[in-house]
């Protein structure tokens, strides 16, 4: 049985940047992610500049997108508008956690894609942790520490930790990518706040490589949309 200090699940920035930090930090790590990579993820994947700073990296340019969001423009509940140049990172997550992974890796970590966690054991003095390969194959794995990077739906604490997710979801976000011209800038951030729908941003439009990105979210009274 292979042996490592870490195992994370989950290829995600979370496990990537979890992965780098612990490899770097001498520590035999695996990092799994189930999808094959560059995996593609629902996600606006803007992030304020200050990612650098907490993920240990600069971000190359050809991993941005190619148009930079310098601007940001927020329509306020109130109805004005507020005009601010701030610039946003802007990188579609395919291509940005695909850099992340290969950082990680860089820094020492093992990572396999198509690679999922089935389930763990805890023992006395470690954790016994199941993995399957895409042809459904098993292996077990002996670690000291399990790390659960794997989203919205986290595999490990939603067993764990139950009573975390008994309330059921009050909402939802959703992106639209659009070929057309518009009168709108390419580099400017355009957020639309409507408390009636939702107490964070309520819609936004901005501009990703060459498509147009038009999302909305909501968090409670969806009759009203
Ligand atoms: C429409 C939309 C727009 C968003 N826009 C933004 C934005 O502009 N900026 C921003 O910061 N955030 C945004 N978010 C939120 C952002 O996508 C998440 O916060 C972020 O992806 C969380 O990263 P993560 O690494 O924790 O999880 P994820 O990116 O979800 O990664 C988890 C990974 O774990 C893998 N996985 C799951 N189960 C297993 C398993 N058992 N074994 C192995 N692998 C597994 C999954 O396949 C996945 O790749 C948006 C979300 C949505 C839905």
């Amino acid at each position: 049985m292979k042996e490592f200090d870490v195992f994370i699940a989950g290829g995600g920035i979370a496990g990537s940047v979890a992965a780098k930090f612990a490899a770097k930090g001498g520590l035999k790590t695996l990092f799994v992610e189930r999808y094959k990579t560059p995996r593609m993820k629902s996600c606006s994947g803007i992030q304020f500049p200050y990612l650098e700073k907490t993920i240990g990296e600069k971000i190359p340019s050809e991993k941005l997108c190619t148009n930079e969001l310098s601007k940001v423009s927020i329509v306020r509940p109130d109805g004005k508008i507020t005009k601010a140049p701030f610039k946003m990172l802007n990188f579609t997550r395919d291509v940005f956690d695909d850099w992340l992974n290969q950082v990680a890796i860089k820094n020492g970590a093992e990572f396999r894609d198509e690679c999922t966690l089935i389930e763990w054991e805890i023992k006395t003095k470690n954790i016994i942790v199941t993995i399957s390969d895409k042809d459904k194959n098993l292996e077990q794995i002996e670690v000291k520490y399990l790390i659960d990077a794997t989203g919205l739906m986290p595999t490990v604490r939603m067993k764990m930790r139950s009573e975390d997710f008994e309330k059921k979801s009050t909402g939802a976000t959703i992106n639209y990518n659009f070929d057309g011209e518009g009168d709108l800038e390419p580099n400017r951030l355009y957020q639309y706040w409507n408390l009636e729908y939702n107490n964070m941003m309520f819609a936004w439009i901005y501009k990703k490589d060459d498509l147009w990105v038009i999302g909305t979210g909501y968090d409670k009274n969806i009759s009203k949309i």
